[in-house]
């Protein structure tokens, strides 16, 4: 294809703006499938993103669109169509709006020339937006404004019109309007994008040159390399070569991306399609990576490559004693996912099982989810938590801790409350901006503090309308200390924590209840005590008691009895012994969750 004939975009939006729904209806409009056999939201392709409706795996898909008079929109394209080829070349990249993954919508945005803003007309700009507005811009992507949802009653576009056009400072009319549900507007989109996104540039001649946006596995043909080539061509047999691991590797296909893998024998540049080698390991094709030929040639890595950093962490049991069938199935699930980190782990209390690193919560969810489904297994996750870097500076132990840019949209009635909330989580209050009635706040705030119930309070304290999103900036040293659990004099470091100083007292006072509801009365009495630096800071005590399971049984129901026996003899099982005190497992869940 003439490369004045191709054009490479991404959808950006808030999650549930309607991305990959639009997408479907391209896949329509352009003929890629019929009517018939789509699906909603066919480019997600797991049964967890269909489940929930979310994408968690970017997905391209090229389109070839026949671009004929009766579509245009106005005299002046006509003249344009009427001397020029109308078959074009269309590739989208559906992307995940969520935070966990925006390395690779990045990596994404960075493959293609051109980005469709999705605004949702119920819901407005929002968090996600705005956040993907800036990784457009910082890659120059021509901005083609899309308003989505167009056929539901009861709705102010003209509203959402104009803060797109006060975010974008653009002209309300060069905003379209589309229903992704109806397909009312999407071939205007598919001519807009034609009009106003540039073609690619660069050369089939020059050195080749590749981005890698993406890589999975696939059982065939091992690890695929999803590529956008920016110069030169390649086929079976090349040699080429990864510039951030120096690792050599034959071409053994070249393909396109048709709903399916489809081979191609060349691929050109200012295409996007794929390349397989038989490489087995996704360590070794790395998102983000650049490839070129294996000669001593010129090509320069494109910038932004980073290795994935997992923020957050859990541990993770398998309820059944497998702790084997737990490790090759993480092996597994990392053959696809090369984001995940796992090391063995050998816990007082779940015996072994897995510390693992995830880039957020929401990839935290997925793996646990895909390991019990797929895997069939029964887990324990513990209570996830950042990275803290520990260093030892003078015998002491000193803390850092990840903080992230957090930037929230909301109306501009909740900000004071959305402030508070903010404050005592010990963000750091960095800005405010205005668009029409909404306010965008931005803090600096450390990542422990929002990933656990962060999202809740603030949609709570916002009616629901409040956005956020973040990213990663830096390591900081904080005000930090560990606290230790002493149960009977046994210090169990399983629930060990690093909290910040301000909150010592509290949370070391609140552990202590806690454990003290938690952990059943025993023949003598226990001590609970939380220290830090080894000074107690909190102490609660369990008085003693016997206890009798079937005394609260009257009369003779054997059957009952032995049930309740049995019951309390697994219950045993599952009782781990600390010196002289036994503790349900169960405890150790409920406590890591709170
Ligand atoms: P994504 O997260 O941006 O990919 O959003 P989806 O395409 O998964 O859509 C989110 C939800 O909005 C789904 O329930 C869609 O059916 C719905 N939706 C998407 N577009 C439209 C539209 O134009 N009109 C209506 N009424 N609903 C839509
Ligand atoms: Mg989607």
């Amino acid at each position: 294809m003439n490369l004045e004939n191709i054009r490479n975009f991404c959808i950006i939006a808030h999650v549930d703006h309607g991305k990959s729904t639009l997408a479907d209806r391209m896949l329509e409009v352009t003929g890629t499938i019929s009517k018939e056999k789509i699906k909603p939201q066919m480019l997600d392709t797991m049964d967890i993103e269909r489940e929930r409706g979310i994408t968690i795996k970017l997905q391209p898909v090229t389109m070839n669109y026949e671009y004929n008079s009766k579509n245009t929109i106005n005299e002046n394209l006509k003249l344009k169509i009427e001397n020029s080829n109308l078959e074009y070349t269309l590739n989208l990249i559906d992307t995940p709006g969520h935070v966990d993954f925006s390395y690779e919508v990045s990596r994404s945005l960075k493959a293609v020339e051109g980005a469709i803003l999705l605004v949702d007309a119920t819901k407005g700009i929002q968090a996600q937006t705005l956040a993907n507005l800036h990784l457009a811009r910082e890659n120059n992507l021509t901005i083609v404004p899309v308003i989505n949802k167009v056929d539901l009653e009861n709705i102010d576009v003209e509203k959402v019109v104009g803060e797109i056009a006060d975010l974008l400072e653009i002209n309300p009319d060069e905003i379209l309007k589309v229903s992704a549900k109806t397909g009312e507007g999407v071939e205007k989109v598919l001519e807009e994008i034609i009009k106003k996104v540039p073609s690619p540039s660069g050369k089939s001649e020059g050195n080749f040159k590749a981005l890698i946006f993406d890589s999975v596995y696939d059982i065939y043909r091992g690890v695929v390399a999803y590529v956008r080539v920016f110069n030169g061509e390649l086929s079976v047999g090349a040699k080429i070569k990864f510039l951030a691991t120096n690792k050599i590797e034959e071409v053994r296909e070249v393909g396109e991306f048709k709903l399916k893998y489809e081979p191609i024998k060349i691929l050109k540049a200012g295409e996007i399609g794929y390349i397989t080698t038989g490489a087995k390991d996704l360590s070794e094709i790395l998102v983000g990576d650049t490839i070129s030929l294996d000669s001593p040639d010129l090509v320069s890595p494109i910038t932004g490559f980073k290795k994935p950093q997992p923020m957050v962490f859990a541990s993770i049991y398998s309820n059944g004693d497998d702790a084997n069938l737990l490790r090759k199935s993480l092996e597994k699930l990392k053959l696809n996912d090369s984001s995940l980190v796992f090391s063995p782990e050998n816990s007082l209390s779940f015996g072994y099982g897995f510390r693992c690193g995830f880039l957020g919560l929401l990839h935290l969810e997925i793996t646990k989810v895909r390991l019990e489904r797929e895997y069939n297994l029964d887990l324990i996750v513990t209570q996830p938590q950042v990275y803290y870097q520990k260093n030892l500076t003078e015998g002491k132990e000193e803390y850092k801790e990840p903080w992230v840019n957090l930037e929230i949209i909301t109306p501009k009635q909740y900000l004071g409350p959305i402030m508070e909330l903010a404050q005592n989580k010990r963000g750091v209050y960095k800005d405010t901006k205005f668009i029409l009635e909404k306010a965008i706040l931005f803090y600096e705030i450390p990542l422990s503090e929002i990933i656990i119930d962060f999202y809740d309070k603030l949609k709570s304290v916002s009616s629901g309308y409040a956005s956020q999103n973040y990213v990663i900036i830096d390591w900081r040293p904080g005000d930090l200390v560990k606290l230790d659990i002493m149960v009977a004099g046994e210090k169990i470091e399983e629930f060990s924590r690093i909290v910040p100083c301000s909150h010592m007292q509290g949370e070391a006072q609140k552990i202590a209840l806690k454990l003290k509801d938690l952990i059943p009365r025993q023949m003598f009495e226990i001590a609970i005590q939380v220290a830090t630096g080894g000074k107690i800071i909190a102490r609660e005590n369990i008085s003693a008691m016997k206890k009798d399971v079937t005394a609260k049984l009257y009369g003779g129901d054997v059957t009952r009895k032995n049930k309740l026996l049995k019951k309390q003899a697994k219950g045993k099982k599952r009782m781990k012994t600390f010196g002289r005190v036994e503790i349900p497992s169960d405890v150790f869940i409920d406590l890591l969750k709170s």
